[in-house]
């Protein structure tokens, strides 16, 4: 370590408090500070090299040195830096990032709300909902359904939408009436002797039993990510979305499809939604809509529910809710640019083409003596360790991925550990040869896991 990167570090532990992350840990080991990136790979304060195998955030879709973003939000910075939205007040970049993401998003979706996290976005979902079935007279209308290890966000609503325990214990969460339902992972939850289309059959029996249980009258919506992302990454079974947009139909609940992953080509479709054809009546873009260089987020309706929200502001005076940086300039216009890119350089398209070179490399680790599942679609996919007979993990819980993560790191390849699972998501630019380089690294670190394992008596 050279002297800038330990008064650095001195002052990191020092001074911050890190997002999902172990503070006690975090003072002995200290920061791995990323000093700069260059198209997939970024490097550390100590100038080794990494593929970034996570796009950051799951969101870098462009790579990390797209000169075009930084042009866009500098120009925009001399032009008009900050503006707001409220109140009848508008900017060029909101507009024409409004107008944009209307025109790539399906069809129905025709009007959009800004906000700057996907937290924030799917806060204001639920608000908005609520705002609606206040509006429609139908004030007892107010319930969720979500499911186990669905992610949407940590704000107290979203943090409340996501079904992960470690985001509500000792939180106070969920704090709205939701309830979460079994996650759409046939490989864990399936059961004995079951067909995938029995196992979609079941999950959907009960999506239905829990709305009668409860009562149609009360259950506003279902939101879910089309593949769940940060939870763990879990692909649908056959069937279930087509299932879920029934369901609603027929109880007269919104659907909501939080593409914060998904959306903008992640999964070999510009959304996921189409990949699994379903229409959601609301959508949560995040992440890729801006490569993450500038906070973004946006909620995606329907002229159905836009009208509802409308007229009810036309009664009330106002629709009382906003952000001082809702639809800010500086993030659209990086936004808008981002998205051209996209479009350019058929990133979407891209990420369809990459999709069996990348898939198809990772099943060959099937054969690992410590890998029970690897799934996955597009440029998204988790690799899960468990015993390949009794699907068991090791213990201690997420030991072993956590491990896997740490030997990719020094392999010069950053995956993330979510619980039992190791997760990539490469942006959207990466090559055929990127891909072969990640499945190289990642191929070096878990014969490294293997010997490790070994030592540790787990094999
Ligand atoms: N929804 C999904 C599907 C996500 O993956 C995330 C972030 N991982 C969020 C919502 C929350 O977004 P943010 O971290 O910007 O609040």
């Amino acid at each position: 370590m050279n002297e800038l990167s330990n008064s650095l570090a001195a002052a990191d532990i020092a001074h911050q408090l890190h997002p999902y992350t172990n503070a006690r840990a975090h003072e002995e080991k200290g920061p791995m500070i990323i000093t700069r990136g260059d198209g997939i790979r970024v490097y550390d304060s100590t100038g080794k090299e990494y593929i970034e195998g996570m796009a950051g955030l799951w969101s870098v879709a462009v790579g990390f040195s797209e000169d075009r973003l930084a042009k866009a939000a500098y120009d925009q910075m001399l032009k008009l830096p900050y503006y707001h939205t409220f109140a009848h007040k508008s900017t060029e970049p909101s507009i024409r990032l409004a107008e944009k993401l209307a025109e790539m998003t399906p069809e129905h979706l025709t009007r959009c709300f800004f906000t700057n996290s996907g937290s924030e976005a799917n806060d204001t979902i639920v608000k908005m909902v609520w705002f609606m079935n206040n509006a429609l007279g139908r004030p007892e209308k107010k319930k969720f359904i979500a499911r186990h290890k669905g992610y949407h966000g940590i704000t107290v609503a979203s943090g409340s939408l996501t079904g992960l325990g470690g985001n509500h214990r000792d939180f106070d969460l969920p704090a709205i009436p939701v309830t979460h339902l079994t996650t759409p992972h046939f490989w864990r939850e399936g059961a004995e002797g079951e067909t995938e289309a029995d196992f979609t059959a079941r999950l959907l029996k009960e999506i239905e039993d829990t709305i009668l249980a409860e009562g149609p009258e009360t259950i506003a919506a279902f939101i879910g990510e089309p593949v769940i992302g940060a939870g763990g990454v879990f692909v649908p079974p056959e069937g279930y979305w087509p299932g879920v947009a029934a369901l609603c139909k027929k109880y007269d609940m919104l659907l909501i499809a939080d593409e914060v992953i998904n959306g903008f080509g992640r999964l070999g479709t510009p959304f996921g939604s189409q990949r699994y054809d379903f229409e959601p009546d609301i959508m949560t873009l995040s992440k890729q809509i801006s490569s993450s260089y500038m906070p973004l987020a946006a909620i995606m309706l329907t002229d159905a529910v836009y009208d509802v929200i409308a007229d009810n502001t036309a009664k009330l005076g106002s629709f009382g809710h906003g952000f001082t940086g809702s639809g800010h300039p500086v993030a659209c216009a990086v936004g808008l640019e981002n998205l051209k890119i996209i479009e350019e350089k058929d990133l979407m398209g891209n990420a369809a083409r990459m999709e069996a070179p990348f898939q198809e490399g990772l099943r060959k680790l099937l054969d690992h003596p410590l890998v029970g599942e690897v799934r996955g679609v597009g440029l998204i996919a988790g690799i899960e360790f468990a015993d390949k007979t009794t699907k068991v993990n090791y213990a201690p819980a997420g030991s072993v991925a956590a491990k896997a993560a740490a030997l990719c790191t020094e392999e010069g390849l950053i995956a993330r550990n979510v619980y039992e699972t190791l997760a990539l998501c490469p942006p959207l630019i990466v090559t055929e040869e990127d891909v072969a380089e990640i499945l190289a690294r990642l191929g070096r670190a878990l014969d490294r896991l293997s010997d490790w394992a070994k030592d540790e008596g787990l094999i």
